[in-house]
Order: C-alpha cells, then sequence, then structure tokens
C-alpha cells in the first residue's frame, strides 16, 4: 500500500462575518470537518462549485490561511504550525491565472529560480543549470530565459508556472483550476504537461477543479466537495461509472459545457448554491436535490463507507444520521 503524502483530519475553518453594518458577526464554515489522504505519486481531484470551500481548503495547505481546528500532516509532520517559508519547499501551488501569478517585471530565468534563491539552494551556476533542465522538462526553449510574460502565449506562461512550482522538487503540488483561465485548445495541452509529469517524476497532485470532467484525465481519487463538506469520495472509475451522491451525479451530468468560458457548470439542479452563513437544515444539500425524502431536512448524513470510497447522504444509510 502507498505511503500517505498529505492528511487531513477534521479540519474546519470557521470566518466570523456581518451581513450588514448593524449586524453583529455570524458564523461562516467555509470547510467544515475535513479529512482526507493523498498517497504518493497519486492525484486527488477536489471538485464542486464555486463557494464551495475549496480555495479555502487550498490557502489552508499552502499556509495562507490557519485552520480554526483540525490537522493537516505531510509525510506525517504537522504543518498547521509552519510558516509559509517553511511550507514553500514542501507544497506548491499552480494557479488558475499564469498571468496574475507571474511577476510582469522579471524575466522568466528570474521567475523559475527565484524558488532557489529564496531557499539559497546552490550557487547561481547550479541554479542557472536546473532552470534550463526544468525549462526543457516542461517545454519551454531556452531562448525564452530573457523572455518577460507578457511577450509569452497564456500556455507557456502556465507553463512556467508550472517550472516554478516543481524547481524545488516539493513532496506535493496544489493544482487549483489550473486550465481554466486557458484557451480550449491549450487547456488539454496543459493537462497532458501535467499528466506525463506526474507519472514520469512520481508526483502528487490535489487537483482541484470546478468540473468532474477535467479531472477523470489525472485523478486516482475523486473528493467531491458541497458547502464545506466532503459528500462523496472515492475511486475516479468508480465515481465517474456509479456515483452515489445526487450532487456528484449532477456534477457528472453537467460535464464541460458547450462554452467553457463560463468557468461554471450548468449543474441542472435550479435552486441557487444556498447561503453558507445560513446554511439549509438536514442535509445541506436537500432544497436542490431531485431525490429529498422525510429525513433530509431534519438529520444531516455523515459519511460512511460505499463501495472505492465513502458517501454522506441518507439514501445509503440514515441510522447514523446527525441532528441538524
Ligand atoms: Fe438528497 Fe437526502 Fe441524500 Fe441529501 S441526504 S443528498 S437530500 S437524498
Amino acid at each position: 500500500m502507498s505511503q500517505p503524502v498529505l492528511q487531513l483530519h477534521n479540519v474546519s475553518k470557521i470566518y466570523q462575518v456581518r451581513q450588514g453594518f448593524f449586524s453583529g458577526k455570524k458564523p461562516l464554515a467555509a470547510v467544515s470537518d475535513v479529512s482526507l489522504t493523498v498517497e504518493r505519486g497519486s492525484v486527488l481531484g477536489l471538485v464542486g462549485e464555486s463557494g464551495c470551500g475549496k480555495s479555502t481548503l487550498a490557502k489552508i495547505l499552502l499556509g495562507l490561511e490557519k485552520p480554526t481546528s483540525g490537522r493537516v500532516e505531510i509525510n506525517g509532520e504537522d504543518i498547521t504550525k509552519q510558516n509559509r517559508f517553511e511550507l514553500s519547499r514542501r507544497i506548491q501551488p499552480i494557479f488558475q491565472d499564469p498571468y496574475s501569478s507571474l511577476n510582469p517585471r522579471k524575466t522568466i530565468r528570474q521567475i523559475i529560480m527565484a524558488p532557489l534563491v529564496v531557499h539559497s539552494v546552490g550557487d547561481q551556476a547550479s541554479r542557472e543549470k536546473k532552470v534550463k533542465e526544468i525549462m526543457d522538462v516542461v517545454g519551454l526553449p531556452s531562448r525564452m530565459l530573457n523572455a518577460y510574460p507578457n511577450q509569452m502565449s497564456g500556455g507557456q506562461r502556465q507553463r512556467v508556472a508550472i517550472a516554478r512550482a516543481l524547481i524545488m522538487k516539493p513532496e506535493i503540488v496544489i493544482c487549483d483550476e489550473p486550465t481554466s483561465a486557458l484557451d480550449v485548445s491549450v487547456q488539454s495541452q496543459i493537462l497532458n504537461l501535467l499528466g506525463d509529469l506526474q507519472r514520469e517524476l512520481g508526483l502528487t497532485y490535489l487537483f482541484i477543479s470546478h468540473n468532474l470532467a477535467v479531472v477523470e484525465y489525472l485523478a486516482t481519487r475523486v473528493a467531491v466537495m458541497y458547502l464545506g463538506r466532503i459528500v462523496e469520495e472515492r475511486e475516479t472509475e468508480d465515481i465517474f461509472r456509479n456515483a452515489r451522491h445526487p450532487y456528484s451525479r449532477a456534477l457528472l451530468d453537467s460535464v464541460l459545457t458547450p462554452e467553457p468560458e463560463l468557468g461554471v457548470p450548468d449543474t441542472q439542479l435550479g435552486t441557487e448554491y444556498p447561503n453558507p452563513i445560513n446554511p439549509p437544515a438536514g442535509c445541506a444539500f436537500h432544497p436542490r436535490c431531485p431525490d429529498r425524502f422525510t429525513p433530509c431536512d431534519q438529520s444531516r448524513p455523515v459519511l460512511q463507507e460505499s463501495g472505492s470510497g465513502c458517501v454522506a447522504c441518507h439514501l445509503y444509510t440514515n441510522a447514523t444520521a446527525l441532528p441538524a
């Protein structure tokens, strides 16, 4: 059995937010009691609509936010007390928009080399060698060393972001919607590149996307998030063949829209995504669920084992439902 690289144990992030000028603060649970494991050399796809908490989870992993409770481990070591500098050696992001994530005043050489400089790795000659090697690995010609981001295409800029993320050989890479800001024709090239690199270098990814179809190609397992909670998690093949949770099935039905630039899939669920400050009682999905029945608006289903993973839905059991 593979070793876990990343483990989240009951991680929650609660913000106190004010809805109006005169109103008091109310809790907003962006992430609730999330437990996940990512094994070495595997890809966990994390999917859900905008606002489901997946980006907050990414911020916690990158040290940009502290969890309110719970524990995050990389190779068995609790990282919630490590600062961003220490963490950036071990965990690296690839963000959605390669243009805004690259400093426009720096050359490609400076951008890719920056992590080596910041962490004092090697001398100038060895850094230069590493930069050229990683550019070759991600398919960037060395004649671009002195180019600036605005002289490159969106796909080339994302290759720069990937090179910068990999140059420190991180233990895990957080891919946060890495293709959704790119032209459709370039998206598949970047997905193929990420897949090839993962297999050839044995990389471990947490791959965040709003779209199940995008993670199908890469993910070993898929976790589906709704209103801050994991509602289903299982092997990729199993979830695509036989998704249990009604929300997972709705996401599957919504796969790549004809207009991917819209960014958010049409889930055909009718009712709007609920306000996380006033989440629905019982199962948070019940106002939109086509399969809801008597206990769904009164008690919250817990995540329970099912097939190659787990699911939180009364259709599979209601014996251990929690009060809302
Ligand atoms: Fe639908 Fe009920 Fe399952 Fe929630 S618990 S997903 S409302 S059937």
